[in-house]
């Protein structure tokens, strides 16, 4: 009885493989998932696309590498504070004045001394793209980045040269000295005239 079954596992396991063997001459189309024929090629064989020279289409829906529009940032850190794994890090500075509009009309008042992603800690949970409110942080469709170094993965979209952004700080510390300054002759005047 053992030497049946036996004979019989060997035999199914072979003619696995022989059918696997076989189904590999077939080509298979390059269609997305949302095709109804995706699923029914790949029972025809095994075989896989010619990658990178050939490349499966993504579903629209795909999370991908994170991008950041930085014109339209108003650097709020709302995608920061919720991301999970706090692989958003960004460094605001405070403008003394607004410093312009993004394209759906928001005042921009913060620089954005820093604003780094780090890609090999990231769980696209795509979380930081919803609560975005001017939606300038987008999921692309890019999945095919590779890297030497794991640090390369840390994107960076501040382009703020450190002696920049020293500047701006100065200028926005000297403007609160000034205000301080300001309130309290105010408040001594009026001291002095009561
Ligand atoms: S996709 Fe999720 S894990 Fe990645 S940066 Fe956004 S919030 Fe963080
Ligand atoms: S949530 Fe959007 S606007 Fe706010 S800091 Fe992040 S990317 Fe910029």
């Amino acid at each position: 009885m053992k030497l049946i079954n036996g004979f019989t596992t060997a035999w199914k396991g072979l003619s696995l493989t022989v059918k696997h063997l076989f189904a590999n001459n077939s080509a298979r189309e390059i269609t997305t998932v949302s095709d109804s024929n995706y699923f029914k090629q790949l029972e025809k064989g095994t075989n896989t696309i010619q990658y990178p020279k050939q490349q499966l289409p993504v579903p629209e829906i795909g999370r991908y590498q994170l991008d950041v529009e930085m014109d339209d940032c108003i650097v709020c850190d709302l995608c920061a504070k919720v991301c999970p794994v706090d692989c958003i890090d960004i460094e605001a500075i405070k403008a003394t004045e607004a410093i312009g509009q993004t394209s759906d009309g928001t005042t921009k008042r913060l620089y954005a001394a820093k604003f780094d992603i780090d890609m090999a800690k990231c769980m696209y949970c795509g979380l930081c793209t919803i609560v975005c409110p001017t939606e300038c942080i987008v999921m692309t469709n890019q999945y095919d980045k590779t890297v030497f170094e794991l640090s390369d993965l840390v994107y960076e979209f501040s382009d703020m040269p450190p002696e920049v952004a020293a500047e701006k700080r100065a200028l926005f510390d000297k403007q609160q000295a000034e205000k301080q300054a300001a309130k309290l002759a105010a408040m001594q005047k009026k001291e002095g005239g009561a």
